[in-house]
């Protein structure tokens, strides 16, 4: 049989600045999954959204025809409302961790299927895999029967969810047309529609250490995803959010494990605590469960119990002691004062040129890499004092990591005003 559409014509139009109509993008992607339409012409076409855009009716139907390409989960036989949270990705952002746990403590469920960790912003599921014994992935099953059991689950999206968006992502990555925002929200939202939550708070990173650096376009990225949340009838609110400056004082592997567990403990870096319950309050609010404060929760240790439950539900034991690196490094302050300026994205790359995350998806990542910063933009410091602990289990990492920290920090007589965590709230 004859195909309705061409892929080059539809590349040319929408090259020239014209409109495809909703058939030829399903046809278009539903090809592309299927392989009928070959990865060159999937390519230019990608450049041509990138220059041109998708209006909002492509944009719908662009996200409806990837979630086509797979199963759509259905979370709707539990007893509890679902609700989940997308992070675009900054440094030290482990608010994934503490976040589950603390909200389904406070009634809803969080199907949480999460990512590995490419570049210099961590994976949550690298992260988790330092827990001894923890697995990320499940069958669907044993997803559902932990939601309902347990009331949180953080495991690896399996490949039937929108794998056109997989074969596109990769695609994008070695053509540069990431950092489209069409294809960025229609990549995330695919996904998260397809997972089959009830409701969606994403946390849209803005500065240095996200990948969309510009506040305006992080509120144009944030501003896109919810509507096409409400194209799809999943009620969705964004937080635009700093990551000019790491999150909390650790970021790697364990080492973000261990800090969120201190924040389930009721400790923990006063940001990861106001961002953690800031999310919880707005997943809570679109599960219809405004009554519970999760500031309550966290002090009652009712959070830290769901958590060590989610972790041996997935194999890992919570109180076996977290894998210690064997060398370590530090970086001393050169001079008296206040930290005023502290970069995210050396310290990301530090983290990761250390072993802590992967240049390539096949790499192995080492559980105990990572940075520790022992001062936060705000603190007073003194000349010799350790700024930085550098972990790896390979002490050929530590020259290469602590060469990416040159420049990355400011030391003045003053401290400087910081700027809000939180920025902007879509919804
Ligand atoms: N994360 C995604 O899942 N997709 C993108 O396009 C960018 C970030």
């Amino acid at each position: 049989m004859a195909e309705p559409f061409d892929a080059l014509e539809l590349i040319k139009l929408k090259r020239d600045g014209g409109t495809l109509g909703p058939a030829a993008i399903d046809w278009l992607i539903s090809r592309y999954a299927s392989g009928t339409v070959a990865d060159e012409q999937m390519a230019a076409m990608a450049m041509a959204v990138f220059f041109r855009g998708l209006d909002s009716t492509e944009l719908s139907a662009w996200t409806t025809a990837m979630i086509n390409t797979g199963e759509r989960m259905d979370f709707s036989g539990l007893d509890r409302p679902t609700v989940d949270k997308h992070s675009t990705g900054g440094v030290g952002d482990k608010i994934t961790l503490p976040l589950a746990p603390l909200v389904a403590a406070c009634g809803a469920a969080v199907p949480q299927l999460s990512g590995r960790g490419l570049g210099h912003t961590g994976g949550t599921l690298d992260k988790l895999e330092a827990v001894p014994g923890w697995r990320a992935d499940l069958t669907n099953e044993e997803l559902l029967h932990q939601l309902a059991e347990v009331g949180a689950v953080i495991c690896a999206a399996g490949s039937g969810l929108a794998p056109a968006d997989r074969k596109l992502y990769a695609l994008r990555d070695v053509t540069g047309t990431v950092e489209s925002i069409p294809l960025i929200a229609s990549s995330i939202m695919s996904k998260k529609i397809a997972e089959g939550t009830g409701a969606l708070v994403l946390d849209v990173k803005t500065g240095g250490g996200a990948f969309i650096t510009d506040p305006d376009r992080s509120r144009e990225l944030a501003r896109t995803m919810v509507g096409l949340g409400a194209d799809a009838g999943l009620p969705t609110v964004a937080l635009v959010t700093d990551m000019s400056t790491p999150l909390g004082r650790a970021a790697g592997n364990a080492v973000e494990v261990a800090e969120s567990v201190e924040v389930l403990a009721g400790g923990g870096p006063a940001d990861v605590v106001e961002l953690t319950l800031a999310l919880a309050r707005e997943m809570l609010a679109l599960a219809g469960r405004a009554d519970v404060d999760p500031a309550d929760v966290l002090a009652s240790g009712r959070a830290m119990d769901v958590w060590r439950t989610m972790i041996r539900a997935q194999g890992g034991d919570p109180e076996a002691p977290l894998p210690r690196p064997r060398e370590t490094h530090q970086v001393l302050a050169d001079q008296d004062g206040f930290l005023t300026r502290l970069e995210a994205l050396p310290v990301g790359i530090a983290a990761w040129r250390l072993g802590a995350g992967r240049a390539r998806k096949e790499d192995p990542v080492q559980a105990a890499a990572g940075v520790v910063m022992h001062a936060k933009p705000g603190d007073r410091v003194t000349a010799g004092q350790p700024l930085f602990t550098l972990q790896t289990d390979d002490p050929e990492l530590i020259p290469r990591a602590a060469a990416a920290l040159d420049g990355a920090w400011t030391i003045g007589d003053r401290p400087s005003a910081a700027g809000p965590l939180i920025i902007d709230r879509i919804g």
